[in-house]
């Protein structure tokens, strides 16, 4: 049996190990972006509400910032416990540093959230993200069994909750998912603008 588990485990390497940049300080950027920001905070957020989405909203913004630092698109998510409103996991993008599209924050949180409390069924948990979900977080916010999602704001280019797609107004066979959006959205769409307009200004990449 555990044989079979390390197989499927092993399935999962890839076959040419990461090769980050030459020592110094990109490379110590890359090999931090990879990482995994999770964290299992012990002060409990203020009571499911809005107060509670706007302390939520507000580390995830700090995972924003955290992974426009490192030069990725400024996207974080926190997924949080509903009944002790503690944070199960906290994420940023890491897509650049990772050659991964999909490499987003909400898929990262939820991913770290799913192994902090080991079950993939994140039943009694909000996720938060900064920016609209697109369409495979949202189908992953789905596969996690995650009852509700607070983002701030919209993605005309790739949302699924509204922009592009309205994946959440699906019927789904067994599952319901509560979409709220526009919380924290102006300081959400700033980040955003900020770095793209940086990155236009020093060249394609930075
Ligand atoms: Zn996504």
């Amino acid at each position: 049996m555990r044989r079979h588990l390390l197989a499927a485990l092993a399935v999962t390497k890839a076959l040419q190990p990461h090769r980050l940049p030459p020592l110094g300080a990109t490379r110590d950027v890359a090999a931090s972006s990879l990482a995994v920001d999770e964290a299992r905070d012990t002060h409990a957020l203020p009571p499911i509400g809005p107060a509670r989405d706007d302390a939520a909203m507000a580390l995830a913004l700090d995972e924003a910032r955290a992974a426009a630092a490192r030069g990725e698109v400024p996207v974080g998510a926190v997924v949080v416990d509903d009944t002790t409103g503690t944070i199960i996991a906290r994420a940023g993008n890491a897509v650049e540093a990772s050659h991964d599209a999909t490499a987003h924050a909400e898929l990262r949180a939820m991913r770290a959230a799913a192994q902090s409390v080991q079950n993939w069924r994140l039943q009694d948990a909000t996720l938060y993200c900064t920016l609209e979900p697109c369409v495979v977080c949202l189908g992953a916010a789905y596969a996690f069994r995650i009852p509700k999602i607070v983002f701030g704001a919209p993605d005309h280019r790739l949302g699924a909750a509204g922009s592009w797609l309205s994946l959440h107004t699906e019927t789904h066979p067994f599952h319901t998912l509560d979409v709220r959006g526009g919380v924290c959205a102006e300081e959400s769409s700033k980040l955003l603008k900020d770095f793209f307009k940086e990155r236009r200004r020093v060249g394609p990449r930075i």
